[in-house]
């Protein structure tokens, strides 16, 4: 038997490269939860373009739930030095064992992941998973709270989920101190382009600042 805990690294685990914190283009969302008690080791944004994936992934199945990778950039801002990801893609897994209440990533899927990852998207790296709670709720359970841990280790490594019949959706972010929380979840940055409407739709989500 192989070692399930397989290990995706970037090139460099340690040092996020540097680079402008994009919030100008992005509209923070808040979710419902959020009291301002915990505080994300890493800021999220998300492209409308990821976004827009991923509902239609979500919401391709309303009876089993699905999920995938979360790819894109892992920095820290220039001048503050802030962490931060951008969801720029995702990547549908494969291989999966999944049923009405459960979904298993197995070796087979982060290894098929990867080999994808690199060839669609050289220049990105994963930040996260996504995966659905049919009729569930936005909560990790403690398997997915495993699965986390042992195939997302890295301190930028989020995990969103999302509930496809209620319309709602909540990212999961480790703490500065490593730990996460599995109920209480955080909006993000809806990353725009310019002249751009919002495309968030998720009902538990609340912008912090006014649309523009
Ligand atoms: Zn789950």
């Amino acid at each position: 038997m192989s070692d399930p805990s397989i290990r995706l690294l970037p090139a460099d685990p340690t040092r996020p490269r540097r680079a402008h914190i994009p919030c100008e283009r992005a509209w923070r969302w808040r979710s419902l939860v959020e009291d301002d008690r915990l505080t994300p080791g890493v800021t999220v944004f998300v492209t409308q373009r990821a976004y827009v994936r991923i509902c239609a992934h979500a919401g391709s199945d309303l009876y089993n739930e699905v999920g995938g990778w979360l790819v894109g950039k892992w920095r820290a801002d220039r001048s503050t030095n802030v962490p931060f990801i951008v969801v720029e893609a995702i990547l549908p897994a494969p291989h999966t064992r999944h049923g009405s209440a459960y979904l298993t990533f197995t070796q087979d899927t982060q290894v098929s992941l990867y080999d994808e990852l690199k060839e669609r998207y050289p220049n990105k790296e994963l930040v996260g998973w996504y995966h659905t709670h049919p009729r569930m709720g936005i909560f990790l359970s403690e398997y997915d709270v495993w699965l986390h841990h042992n195939f997302f280790p890295e301190p930028y490594h989020v995990a969103l989920v999302v509930e496809p019949h209620s319309t709602t959706a909540g990212f999961f972010i480790r703490q500065h101190d490593g730990t996460l929380d599995s109920r209480y979840y955080f909006g993000f940055h809806e990353l725009h382009h310019r002249n751009r409407r919002s495309v968030v739709h998720w009902r538990n989500m609340f912008p912090q600042t006014s649309l523009a």
